[in-house]
């Protein structure tokens, strides 16, 4: 058993088709892992308890990257409430579970930011944790979040469960959702953007009143923080994963435009709603552990940009 997260060590990387899963995943293929399980949602279903079990039975996984969950932007956490909570609840006992009936050597919970009350203070810090209430919108999937971080706890009070949960910012990147009734706003206004350029539009439409702000870190910048604190990080408290800064939704709307390079004018359709006014992580502990953001969010959008078009093009010759 490797006593180390070193590239001999059996590391399973759940929901690894996701945004973050994929980007783990790539980042440990970076440093030739030899025992890197990626199943598929075909190969291994994380809802299925049973059959999750028999994994960990057959796979002896030693350090576990939960990447695994039910998300979606603004619109598909409050349209399908019953599906997001039943889902990340369902995966995530079945993984922390299996992992400590298996003695995997390490479990890595991914939560979010929506777990800290709507109000709290601006930075979040880790301890404003159940101190108000949350914002409406996204309650189901941020109490299913919740949970989680209350098992992992609860596990390693009574079990000794190595359990570490990192709540990172809003993200994106490479593999994000494009669905414009489903994803966050960042990928959602790079395609309004990129089809308004293409169909020489004179607007783009961006929901609510543009003025809710937001912390964005690149998925690429994630990876590389879950990997670091794996190895270096066994503590109790959880860590915020952002970048310490965040934009207005408005002037998010403009860099892309600048990114993208279109003319055009943005409207807010102030019929939908803005959520939580202001979300930006305290990262005074991320730093204090000795872990930096890298990639700016002008080079991050760019690049996101690049993939997005690789990905139509490639979807267009398909
Ligand atoms: P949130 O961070 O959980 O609120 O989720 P989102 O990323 O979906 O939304 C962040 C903010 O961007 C909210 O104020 C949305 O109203 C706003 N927004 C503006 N345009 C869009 C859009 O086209 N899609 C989404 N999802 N949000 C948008």
């Amino acid at each position: 058993m490797a006593d180390e997260m070193d590239k001999t060590a059996r590391v399973f990387v759940a929901g690894s088709r996701g945004l973050v899963g994929s980007a783990i995943a790539r980042r440990l293929q970076g440093e030739q892992f030899a025992h890197l399980l990626t199943p598929t949602r075909a190969e291994l279903d994380l809802m299925d308890g049973r059959a999750v079990d028999a994994f960990f039975a057959k796979e002896r996984p030693e350090y576990i990257f939960d990447a695994a969950a039910r998300v979606g932007g603004i619109q598909a956490n409050n349209t399908f409430r019953g599906d997001f909570i039943r889902e990340n609840l369902q995966i995530q006992i079945n993984l922390i579970d299996a992992a400590h009936r298996h003695g995997a050597t390490k479990f890595l919970f991914l939560g979010s930011s929506c777990i800290y009350p709507q109000l709290a203070p601006q930075p979040m810090k880790e301890e404003h944790l159940l101190t108000g209430l949350l914002e409406p919108t996204n309650q189901p999937y941020a109490i299913a979040k919740i949970a989680g971080i209350e098992m992992i706890d609860a596990y390693r009070r009574q079990y000794g469960f190595k359990g570490i949960c990192l709540m990172p910012t809003n993200l994106y990147g490479p593999g994000d959702n494009y669905n414009l009734e489903t994803s966050h706003v960042l990928p959602a206004l790079l395609r309004k953007v990129h089809e308004a350029k293409l169909a020489g539009a004179p607007s783009v439409v961006v929901w609510g009143t543009g003025k809710p702000r937001r912390e964005f870190l690149h998925v690429d910048d994630l990876a590389d923080a879950c990997v670091f604190l794996m190895r270096s990080y066994d503590g109790d408290k959880l860590v915020n994963i952002g970048v310490g800064t965040d934009v207005s939704i408005g002037e998010l709307a403009r860099i892309i435009v600048g990114v993208v390079g279109h003319a055009g004018e943005i409207v807010f359709d102030t019929s939908k709603p803005d959520g939580t006014p202001r979300k930006l992580l305290d990262v005074t502990r991320l730093h204090s552990l000795g872990w930096r953001a890298r990639i700016s969010l002008e080079q991050g959008i760019a690049a996101t940009y690049r993939s997005y078009l690789a990905g139509a093009v490639h979807a267009r010759s398909a």
